[in-house]
Parts: structure tokens; C-alpha cells; sequence
């Protein structure tokens, strides 16, 4: 168990904790205001590849909820670092659904003849010819890079699934590994924690997904808090053999949590 006193920053995630379909979840925008006015840091860590971090505090800010576009930290923006640091200069082909070309800047994008392929979030454009084209690069040896593995997010309409179901059978046929970016990979909580200027042991995450969020920060040194809004099904949390640290029924909870944490209760 963590050291409960030492909350000094929250990391949200956003898709299924703070909205659905970019609609706030009831409370949302009062819990995250007043988690702030108590004088803790922040910061936001999605995996959302379909939107800029600009365009993600615009709709966060039209659902009530007050961030700034420089405290999001999105799958795309720490892959686009990543593989600028990796392979620099590299023709990058990106396959992803949605128009984030500002969060990519630094990226020689080419999607002819690429030296990197870089998997975003699953959409339309996972064709079965994309998907076949990738296995094909692998084989030939390029190397690509997972903006994240996750499974699946929630909409209005019910789940949709995630690169993450695509990127097993991809490393089977392609016989290569793919590196992985965005959650659940350490490297985005330890960005963030930094971000906040913050040990990670003195950060706490809230998210809607079991694995990707809550069990994956916590194997980082983060406090977990797992919400039961979102993607969330008491039937996974069930089967789970590791406990999350705490579980709420939505982030209108948290405001409440963290008071009981810092009152070592
Ligand atoms: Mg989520």
C-alpha cells in the first residue's frame, strides 16, 4: 500500500473518468475544480489518438471542465517524442484514426515507403489491407511502435475495440516485437509525474481502465484509484489477482477520498 499522507499531484485520465463521448460524467467538473482549489497539482494522460492535446482541452472545456491544452499529455505527443528520439529523421507512415498532425510535429510522415510505422488508435483505416501491410513491413524488418495497447474505450453507443486487440496477432505474423508508448507502458506516468515536477510515489491516478491505468501506474509507484464509470465491469475486477489501491463509484468521489488520504484515514 502506498504512503497515503504524501498525495501531492492527481493524474486523471479523461475518456470514461472525467466523460463519455465528451460528455461530463455527473460531477466531473466540481470534483476536478475542487481537487485543485486544495492545492494539489495535476495533470491529464490519455490515450485519446484521435484528437490534439488543443482540441481536447477546447471540448473539456466546453463539457464544464476547466484544463489547459499544456497539462494533457496524449499517446500521440509521447510517441511522436519517442520515435523522434529512436529513430530520428525516420519517414514515419501513421496509421490512426483521426487528424492529429499538430501533436505529431517533428515527424517526417511518409506512408509510402517507411522506415517506422507507428500504430495509433484503432478506426476504419484498420483495414484488412493496412493491417496486412504492416505484417508485410514487419517481416521486412521496419520496426514499429504502438502509440498505446489498449483494448478498448466506451462511447455513448456501447465499447469499441482498441489497437491493442490487433497488436498480438501483428507481432505473430509480422514475427517481431512492437513497442508500446501510451499507457500502460511506464514511460507516460513517469512523463506526467515529471510534468507535475512530482515523484511518482507522491502522484495519484485516477482512471476507468483496470489494467491500462490503475494496475499499470501503481507498477510505477503511482496510487491507483479505479472509478466505476467508463469502460469499467465489476466481472474484471473480479477476476484480477492484484487489488487496486482504492475504488470509487465516480471521480465526483475523489474530492472526498483525498481528504480522507491526507487525514490518514
Ligand atoms: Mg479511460
Amino acid at each position: 500500500m502506498s504512503d497515503r499522507g504524501r498525495i501531492r499531484g492527481v493524474l486523471y485520465d479523461i475518456d470514461g473518468v472525467l466523460v463519455t463521448s465528451w460528455q461530463e460524467i455527473d460531477g466531473a467538473a466540481v470534483a476536478v475544480r475542487r481537487v485543485r482549489e486544495s492545492g494539489l497539482r495535476r495533470a491529464f494522460l490519455t490515450n485519446t489518438t484521435s484528437r490534439t492535446c488543443a482540441e481536447i482541452a477546447e471540448r473539456l472545456c466546453g463539457s464544464g471542465i476547466e484544463v489547459a491544452a499544456g497539462e494533457i499529455v496524449t499517446a500521440a505527443r509521447l510517441t511522436a517524442e519517442f520515435v523522434g528520439r529512436r529513430y530520428p529523421g525516420a519517414a514515419v507512415w501513421v496509421l490512426n484514426h483521426g487528424d492529429i498532425g499538430a501533436d505529431l510535429a517533428g515527424l517526417t510522415l511518409d506512408d509510402e515507403h517507411p522506415d517506422v510505422v507507428v500504430i495509433g488508435g484503432a478506426g476504419v483505416e484498420f483495414s484488412h489491407l493496412a493491417l496486412s501491410r504492416v505484417a508485410e513491413l514487419m517481416l521486412d524488418g521496419v520496426p514499429v511502435v504502438a502509440m498505446h495497447s489498449g483494448l478498448t474505450w466506451a462511447t455513448a453507443e456501447g465499447l469499441r475495440i482498441d489497437a491493442g486487440v490487433y497488436l498480438p496477432g501483428l507481432e505473430a505474423a509480422g514475427n517481431a516485437r512492437i513497442e508500446v508508448v501510451g499507457k500502460p507502458a511506464a514511460a507516460g506516468f513517469r512523463t506526467c509525474a515529471e510534468l507535475m515536477r512530482l515523484d511518482p510515489s507522491e502522484v495519484l491516478m485516477v482512471g476507468d481502465d483496470l489494467q491500462s491505468d490503475v494496475l499499470a501506474a501503481q507498477a510505477v509507484g503511482l496510487t491507483g484509484v479505479l472509478v466505476r464509470t467508463g469502460k469499467f465491469r465489476a466481472a474484471v475486477l473480479a477476476a484480477v489477482d492484484r487489488a487496486p489501491h482504492h475504488v470509487i463509484d465516480s471521480v465526483a468521489a475523489l474530492p472526498g477520498l483525498i481528504t480522507s488520504l491526507a487525514n490518514g484515514r
